[in-house]
């Protein structure tokens, strides 16, 4: 489909090309055969005033066929003028498929991305829908099935529509930041409150864990889509508690710089390997130890979502990890104060 699109517009702009340099080429050609022939006149004229008025000795008339010297010239010049042309012809075809190339690659870049979008979600939507069903079916069709086992697969099945809404959630969140990244609502909003706004959103799933947040807050504002950071912080939040024991700590810290706000989230849990740190930021996946050594939910979105947000707001994120010892992320926001 590129292919056929690239030739097309290469064709396009060679079209374009051409016709100018045709235009061009004519004007060319007439001005300078208006010149050539008046040249030859007014030589001719020259000539045969010297030889008629015998102001200087001339033995005999010579020939001179001014004619053919008008149009020896022209003929030259048109020839010079298709030369310049073939070769025009040639140069800007492999500049225009170059360029032609050159303005499809980012459009190419999006579908193709927007394939594996595509590909990837529907993958993940189809295991847990598939497993979902198989039980079901198979919960149907159990002749001894009581009401109390009816009533666990009942709420069985509700557990796993509710990851599957998160999941559908999350992915059309991503896709929203894919497309519309730049879509924020940019206020200036206090940057204690922001904190503290998702410290409370998340301690109840902390207590569950009796995980203690430390957050140490600054004074000050920050230029942001509140939601979007809200929603950053709940991610980080949420991840630092889920892959932390149980009575840990987790340290949530703002600092700034000239040029930066800073917000740190650092944990003392399962950490991340060297093999897997380069990758956690890509859409779907999930670290080995986080899907088996702690048993933890998750589709492997929330990390992706996370980048997102942090460069639509012209940030950036990193994160120093090891394993078995504890994870820190850093975002860096642009202070705009
Ligand atoms: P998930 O839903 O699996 O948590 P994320 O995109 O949020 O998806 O994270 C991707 C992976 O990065 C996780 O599966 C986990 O392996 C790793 N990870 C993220 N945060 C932490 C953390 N605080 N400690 C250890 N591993 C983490």
């Amino acid at each position: 489909m590129f292919k056929t699109a690239r030739l097309k517009l290469t064709a396009w702009y060679l079209l374009i090309i051409m016709v100018i340099s045709f235009c061009f080429s004519f004007l060319i050609y007439q001005i300078s055969s208006a010149e050539i022939i008046r040249f030859a006149d007014s030589q001719k004229k020259r000539f045969e005033r010297q030889f008629y008025n015998n102001e200087t000795f001339i033995p005999s008339r010579p020939v001179i066929d001014i004619d053919d010297l008008i149009t020896e010239s022209q003929k030259n010049l048109l020839n010079n003028l298709l030369v310049i042309n073939s070769v025009i012809l040639i140069l800007s075809g492999s500049l225009s498929y170059f360029l032609a190339g050159r303005t499809l690659r980012p459009i190419q870049k999006m579908t193709e991305d927007q394939k594996q979008f595509i590909s990837d979600a529907s993958h993940e939507l189809r295991t847990p829908i598939t497993a979902l069903k198989a039980m079901l079916e198979v919960s149907l069709r159990d002749k001894k099935l009581t009401l109390n086992d009816s009533k666990q697969i009942l709420n069985d099945a509700i557990y796993s529509t509710n990851q599957l809404k998160n999941l559908s959630d999350s992915l059309l969140e991503l896709n929203h930041l894919n497309n519309n990244g730049s879509a924020l609502n940019l206020v200036s909003v206090s940057i204690k409150d922001l904190m503290f706004e998702s410290v409370k959103k998340i301690k109840p799933k902390a207590a569950k864990k009796k995980i203690n947040i430390k957050s140490t807050y600054i004074t000050g504002k920050i230029k942001a889509d509140p939601q979007k950071i809200g929603e950053l912080f709940l991610i980080l939040l949420d991840n630092a508690i889920k892959y932390s024991p149980k009575e840990s700590q987790i340290k949530f810290i703002a600092s700034q710089t000239k040029k930066n706000i800073t917000f740190q989230i650092i944990d003392r849990g399962i950490g991340i390997s060297e093999k897997d740190l380069p990758h956690i930021f890509d859409r779907f996946y999930r670290a080995d130890n986080a899907r088996t050594k702690n048993g933890s939910s998750g589709y492997g979105l929330g990390l992706s979502i996370a980048k997102k947000i942090t460069e639509s707001h012209g940030g950036k994120i990193e994160v120093v990890s090891k394993l078995n010892n504890g994870t820190t992320f850093t975002i860096y926001l642009p202070n705009f104060s």
